[in-house]
């Protein structure tokens, strides 16, 4: 819950549908502009607490900077009010087949260490008689990227969101992607990726499965 004063008080833990992002309950009561002026000052102690000068000019606005960051850019996807609106058109061509979009870039953050989860997402669908606007398969991809993330949960939000626009099961999500937590610190692997897969409706064919891995070539 949020205090008066504006701290935070965390509560026991709420229950949350296995494929949420966990969220509490007040996620949202709190304002954007709320939000960034306290990151930028819990994160101004994490500098001092590691020693660095804030006084010092590179250094003095970069709570600021990772607040806005934070805020309005990498974790702006937490917020419902975000949510990207995609419009649906008639089918004229009565295409039936299965619309794949390949190499979506994936800039997500891993919520274990904060750092970035870099990769590619190719996602499907078998139109039932509507089309999306090909943009906006992109933008699915960002809005659930931009939450700190882990990459199996990422892929069937992904997924089920796709289902949701598109009002079809017919969706088949695949992620490779590059995990900072596994390079930079740690392992400090910096060949290996990690692939994660979702099909659903359709695409649970054997045939249907094929077809679409031999067009994203995997
Ligand atoms: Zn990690």
């Amino acid at each position: 819950m949020i205090n008066k004063d504006s701290t935070l008080t965390i509560e026991p833990e709420y229950y949350h549908p296995v494929y949420d992002t966990p969220l509490r309950p007040d996620a949202f009561e709190m304002d954007d502009k709320t939000k960034m002026e306290l990151i930028a000052k819990h994160f101004s102690r994490i500098m001092e607490v590691l020693g660095m000068d804030l006084n010092d000019d590179s250094l003095k606005d970069t709570p600021k900077r990772v607040a806005k960051m934070y805020v309005k850019e990498i974790f702006s996807g937490l917020n419902p009010a975000n949510k990207p609106k995609p419009t649906l058109f008639k089918n004229p061509f009565q295409y039936n087949q299965m619309l794949v979009e390949r190499n979506i870039a994936v800039f997500s953050n891993c919520e274990h260490h904060f750092v970035p989860i870099v990769g590619k997402a190719h996602v499907a669908y078998i139109s039932n008689g509507m089309v999306i606007g090909l943009s906006k398969l992109n933008r699915i991809v960002q809005y659930c990227s931009q939450r700190p993330q882990i990459q199996e949960r990422l892929t069937i939000q992904i997924a089920n969101m796709l289902k949701e626009a598109l009002g079809t099961d017919d969706v088949a999500v695949v992620i490779d992607a590059h995990h900072h937590c596994v390079s930079s610190r740690g392992i400090r692997d910096a060949g290996s990726t990690t692939l994660t897969a979702e099909y659903c409706g359709q695409f649970l064919n054997a045939e249907t499965k094929k077809e679409f891995l031999n067009h994203i070539a995997l």
